[in-house]
């Protein structure tokens, strides 16, 4: 029998929310088999109502809860198994959180790059990219997706791979959202034992010189370097490294240049699990986060750009710009052999700010003629031109037809519907 989570429930407090927003749904059905995501999504259909899907509940543009309709919440399909001696294969749900998978691959000397906050799911960024620490080392998340199961707008559970429904495989991972439900999704995790992760604050009084630094010592690293930037406006910006590997002279070797980007404030570097650079704090979700974003891609931190971000920081608009390293095996993988297009970019840009603003938009767009695509994990305007800017013309339309045959009524139409 499904386990459906009503206002009147005691559960309900701790169901209904996500990290960043509040909602009231008038059902949290929280399946515990792929049979049984069938069944709730049968049931939310025959109830009507918005609808929406769950797994870690990390998701920015706040979707996975609703006010009166139903939440599909994954959180009960949270395993973590090897499937194969050998080769690095890994079993894992969507509702698994990827501080999770990272402290249950560790053992294994295995790892999956993922994003940088372990809190996040497993279902919503594996289902769109996975920019994360080791991306330029061994590519996105969904890179190492060999298999996965969906449930279906119809309600059928399908198998994609490479061989099974590849246009379905393909539009998964990137569009995974558009397509239906995840239930479980194969890895072929790497082989990482060990990496050396560094932080860096720098002092910085004038950003557009040392982001022009930064991009040059970024793109010129080592592909066992990822390298993210998170500035709050004021002079002090911090930065997480990761080599993702265990040789410790190779390692300081390929952090050295950063200690030359400007005035360094404070550096620690520890060889250390991967799983304690994606750590989870297992905080309850009560829309703590308020979070309204804008992003895109970019191929280096030229001038323009750089100035640009250095205006929008010192303005009151933006709070926060978080500038994420891809390139290298990112974009080793050609365009199109996935439904995320972005594969000759070395940089993710985002701005954030507390709230929905028409200030803060008007900042970003003086922003955005620098930039080139976007990832729709960190966008929370959802527009028509978001949309060719996430989905580049040929894979938009390729969506579209996979679309019209696996989900012809639009049913998951939440989270950037290419319908
Ligand atoms: C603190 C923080 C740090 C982050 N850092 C990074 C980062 O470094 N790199 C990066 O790439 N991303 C990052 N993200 C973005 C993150 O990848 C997305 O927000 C992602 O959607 C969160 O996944 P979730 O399962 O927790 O989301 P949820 O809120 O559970 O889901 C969000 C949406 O994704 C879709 N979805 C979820 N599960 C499924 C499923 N099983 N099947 C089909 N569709 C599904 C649905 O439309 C759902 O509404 C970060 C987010 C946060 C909050």
């Amino acid at each position: 029998m499904l386990d459906i989570i009503r206002p009147d429930d005691r559960r309900y407090p701790g169901v209904r929310h996500v990290y960043t927003a509040t909602g009231s749904p008038a059902a949290v059905i929280r399946p515990r088999s792929a049979d049984e995501v069938a069944e709730a999504l049968l049931w939310a259909r025959e109830a009507g109502g918005p609808l929406s899907i769950r797994s870690g509940g990390h998701g920015l543009s706040s979707v996975s809860t609703n006010d009166g309709g139903t939440v599909i919440d994954l959180g009960e399909l949270s395993s973590i198994e090897r499937i194969d001696a050998g080769d690095g294969l890994v079993r894992i749900g969507p509702g698994a959180r990827w501080g999770d998978v990272a402290r249950a691959l560790h053992p294994w000397g295995l790892a999956i790059s993922s994003g940088d906050s372990g809190d996040v799911g497993v279902g919503g960024l594996a289902t769109t990219a996975g920019v994360g620490l080791m991306g330029r080392a061994h590519g996105l998340t969904i890179d190492h997706i060999v298999a996965a199961r969906i449930v279906t707008a119809d309600g059928s559970i399908r198998t994609l791979d490479a061989e099974e429904e590849p246009d379905l495989f393909w539009a998964v991972r990137g569009a995974g959202a558009n397509m239906g439900i995840v239930t479980s999704m194969d890895f072929r995790a790497a082989p990482v034992p060990m990496v050396a992760h560094a932080t860096f604050h720098y002092g910085v009084p004038r950003l557009a010189p040392f982001l022009r630094s930064w991009g040059e010592t970024v793109e010129a690293a080592p592909r066992e370097i990822g390298a993210f930037l998170y500035m709050g406006g004021g002079e002090v910006v911090m930065a997480s490294v990761v080599f993702a590997g265990e040789d410790t002279v190779a390692a300081e070797q390929a952090f050295a240049p950063f200690l030359k980007i400007g005035r360094v404030l404070g550096r620690r570097a520890v060889l250390t699990p991967y799983a304690s650079v994606v750590t989870r704090t297992g905080a309850p979700h009560y829309g703590q986060q308020g979070a309204y974003l804008h992003n895109g891609f970019a191929v280096h931190l030229d001038g323009p750009l750089s100035k640009r971000l250095e205006t929008l920081l010192g303005s009151q608009y933006g709070t926060m710009v978080q500038i994420r390293s891809v390139g290298g095996a990112v974009n080793d993988v050609p365009t199109e052999a996935t439904a995320f297009a972005h594969r000759y970019q070395n940089f993710s840009v985002t701005a954030v700010a507390p709230g929905p603003s028409a200030s803060f938009d008007a900042a970003w767009e003086f922003v955005r003629p620098s930039l080139d695509g976007l990832y729709l994990s960190f966008e929370t305007a959802f527009s028509p031109q978001r949309l060719t800017d996430a989905f580049p013309p040929p894979t938009l339309q390729r969506l579209r037809e996979i679309k019209r045959k696996v989900d012809p009524e639009n049913v998951f139409n939440q989270n950037f519907p290419v319908a």
